[in-house]
């Protein structure tokens, strides 16, 4: 008997070799080989009579043989398989397939399938390169072969077609791999072998109540069912993965991460928290700093953080806002709260620029409040950063600015109270982890995650009162994730989202021009500095060739402050320059010193520049959706109408010609996000797997928003705890399995 955790080498037909191209594709078990589910099923239910066979429709043959040869033509030898069913007959063709001249035997009856065409020269019907399976030999004396000769030789064929695995039946089409070597044939075949030996009885970890809900039906039935659909399924809910035994499956690893994700935030409210005071002192506070009216948006946002810094456990929560929403503003409230409840905040950027942006923003918009505001980056002397951890672990500093270096460097802390992290698709998921347990809380729920000390009782959990308490956390981030990616990526994080932009601004015009009119956008961008503007020009960077992409920005550097733009004032901006360097170019900028700056993508997070109004952005089609939109991001800050032109250079694929449409007709990130994730489909979504995203076998979270809905409400009902309709015995049995999944599917062992 099989297991599910069994190597898959213990399936008949599967020896090392096979293993190990199964391993590449991440097979390994026969639970791995049984989730590889067929990418489409094809209808071979009903045979067709060849008599009623149309030019154009797939369709399933069985038929006799009556000859075969091989025409050797100049091009390639081509075989000729002619069957015939009574009096009419059906050509097949197959190319280059001289393995096929002692296959057939006139007599044989096969079943063929595949599409129908109509041969131009003589009208008659053909398929070209079927698919076929020999099903036995005809009837008669003269028939040999395995399945027996004379009067049985029928019902033999009879019943080699019910078993047939290629045949009579809805067949499911499996994605070959190994360069073709295993086949959706070979699949069929050991994966009915692999059912045929499955242990009887597979554990059932999701509990009855929550079956009961979704009607979900047994995961033997539904692995059977999901490789071979009973005969009446229907072809639709097959293709579109909503027949019962999909939903099984995909509900099945969804439920799972959920239930995990679930955990995570409940032991994280379960920690001990600080419960900030919000009185009218603080209040009044927030209100003189604010050098502008919040937008409906960042009140209803404020709002929730400070709801949640007034709990007694720790905030851990989402802020997500379209590039330009006003984000930080709202950041720095936040930090007011801390502050003035004698706290630290710490708030960290992805770059030194933008760590730089924010300490000068902080300077402008706190200091006269009488704020205490460092700035801690790698760059910065070795006696100065000392001074400045001595002022933090003093607590002297009160709002504490820098990179990531914040976590790497031996920073003290006299009280950190709140934790900032902007723009967070810039950091791994692991290192939002790194952040989190250095305010002591990763080991703590990855015991709670993997361990088994707390069985039973994930409902009730409370912590001793003797470790201190825990930072609130608030990630920030201005990629729009789509509402269900946000769910698994985000899942142990309260989310806010702030869907409004500031008052006054006007839409960005963006527009694609071929790079041989290049004269008319340097016109353009010469006209739009002549009244008083800005502009940003824009090179890729693709890492694998970064020296020779960095050449092009210095080369067009060059050519533009030499001679296109002489008698202006141009800087140049790249991730190599020094990072005095980058803030002298940066602080001219941003002071109106220089007009044009030509960067690489370093000015792709957070930089804000309102005085900006034009970017062009060179070869548009190498970059990815997100990240134009980010960029583009820099511009449209201010009142004044601002452009973003789309330079294309050479070919442009087809899935770049449809990035480049999705911008010049999109300006809603969560709409370009939604166009984004479809265009790359969930797993190349910035980079999900490496943010440690699970890697899913079945699921797909485009397709089954819905599943993973009802998956994340149905796991927060299961650790609500034990109930009239759910035992503790049903949720430790789900907690294991759980656990287990986690590591050995998920390999998210070190998610904190
Ligand atoms: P992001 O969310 O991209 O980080 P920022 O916080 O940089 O956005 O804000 C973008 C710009 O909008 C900044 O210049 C900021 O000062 C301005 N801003 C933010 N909120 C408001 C508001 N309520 N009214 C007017 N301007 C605002
Ligand atoms: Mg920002």
């Amino acid at each position: 008997m099989l297991e599910l955790s069994t190597p898959v080498q213990y399936v008949k037909g599967v020896g090392p070799r096979i293993a190990e191209i199964l391993a590449g594709k991440g097979i390994h078990t026969v639970g791995d080989l049984l989730h590889y589910l067929p990418f489409r099923y094809e209808d071979r239910l009903n045979p067709r009579g060849i008599g009623e066979l149309r030019p154009g429709e797939m369709a399933t043959v069985i038929a006799e043989v009556r000859n075969s040869a091989l025409f050797r033509t100049r091009r390639m030898p081509i075989f000729q398989l002619t069957v015939g069913q009574g009096r009419t007959r059906l050509r097949c063709l197959f190319f280059n397939a001289t393995y096929l001249q002692d296959k057939f035997k006139p007599g044989q009856m096969i079943a063929l399938y595949g599409k129908v065409e109509e041969d131009q020269r003589n009208r008659e019907l053909q398929i070209i390169q079927p698919q076929y399976e020999v099903l036995g030999e005809a009837g008669g004396d003269d028939a040999g072969g395995e399945n027996g000769a004379g009067s049985a030789g029928k019902e033999a064929v009879e019943k080699k077609a019910a078993e047939s695995l290629e045949i009579g039946r809805i067949v499911p089409i499996y994605e070959s791999i190994g360069q073709g070597r295993l086949t959706p044939r070979w699949f069929r075949r050991i994966i009915r072998t692999a059912l045929d030996s499955l242990t009887p009885d597979l554990p059932e970890a999701i509990p009855a109540v929550v079956r009961g809900h979704l009607g979900l039906i047994s995961p033997r039935a539904a692995l059977w069912n999901v490789h071979w659909p009973e005969p009446g399924e229907s072809l639709r809910d097959l293709q579109s993965a909503r027949t019962p035994a999909h939903i099984r499956l995909i509900f099945d690893e969804l439920f799972f991460v959920e239930l995990g994700l679930e955990l995570k935030r409940r032991q994280q409210k379960a920690q001990t928290g600080i419960a900030f005071q919000l009185d009218d002192r603080v209040r009044a506070a927030i209100k003189k700093i604010l050098p502008f009216h919040p937008t409906a948006a960042q009140k209803r946002v404020l709002k929730e953080i400070a709801e949640d810094m007034q709990k007694p456990y720790p905030m851990r929560r989402l802020l997500q806002g379209d590039v330009g929403s006003g984000k930080t503003i709202v950041s720095f409230e936040a930090a007011i709260i801390a502050i003035e409840n004698g706290c630290q905040a710490a708030l960290m950027a992805p770059t030194e620029i933008l760590a730089q942006q924010h300490y000068f923003s902080a300077r402008r918009i706190l200091e006269n409040a009488g704020y205490r505001i460092v700035l801690l980056t790698g760059s910065l002397e070795a006696d100065r950063k000392r001074e400045i951890r001595r002022h933090i672990a003093q607590g002297n500093a009160q709002l504490i600015i820098g990179t990531h270096a914040l976590l790497e460097e031996k920073v003290e802390f006299a009280r950190l109270g709140l934790v900032i992290v902007d723009e967070q698709h810039r950091f791994g998921v692991m290192q939002r982890l790194k952040l989190m347990k250095k305010s002591g809380e990763g080991e703590e729920s990855s015991r709670a995650l993997l361990g088994s000390d707390r069985l039973g009782s994930a409902g009730s959990e409370t912590r001793p009162h003797t470790s201190p308490p825990e930072p609130d956390v608030l990630v920030m981030t201005a990629t729009p994730i789509p509402r269900t990616l946000a769910l698994t990526l985000y899942g142990d994080l309260d989310l806010s989202v702030l869907d409004e932009l500031p008052p006054g601004r006007t839409p960005i015009v963006t527009r694609q021009v071929a790079d041989e009119r290049s004269t008319e956008v340097w016109d353009f961008v010469r006209k739009q500095v002549a009244s008083g503007h800005q502009a940003y020009v824009v090179y890729p960077v693709i890492s694998e060739n970064e020296e020779s992409e960095l050449k092009a920005a210095i080369k067009m550097y060059r050519e533009l402050s030499g001679r296109v733009f002489a008698d202006l004032k141009v800087g140049l901006l790249h991730g190599r320059l020094e990072a005095d360097l980058k803030d002298q170019v940066m602080r001219m900028f941003q002071k109106g010193e220089l007009q044009i700056l030509v960067a690489t993508t370093v000015i792709e997070v957070g930089v804000d520049v309102p005085n900006a109004t034009v970017m062009v952005i060179e070869h548009a089609e190498r970059f990815g959706l997100a990240q134009l939109h980010q960029l583009r991001g820099r511009i449209g800050r201010g009142a004044a109408k601002s452009y973003c032109i789309l330079m294309t250079g050479g070919k442009i694929t087809e899935e770049g010609e449809k990035r480049l449409k999705a911008m010049t007709e999109n300006s809603d990130g969560f709409k370009i996000a939604e166009l984004d994730l479809e265009l790359r489909g969930p797993g190349e979504f910035f980079g999900t797997r490496q943010a440690g995203m699970p890697d899913f076998r079945v699921a797909n979270i485009i397709r089954d928003a819905q599943l993973l809905e009802a998956a994340k409400r149905e796991a927060a009902a299961v650790l609500a705890g034990p109930n009239s309709e759910i035992s503790s015995e049903e949720i430790s049995r789900a907690l294991v399995h759980m656990r287990a999944r986690w590591q050995h599917t998920y390999g998210l062992v070190e998610v904190g």
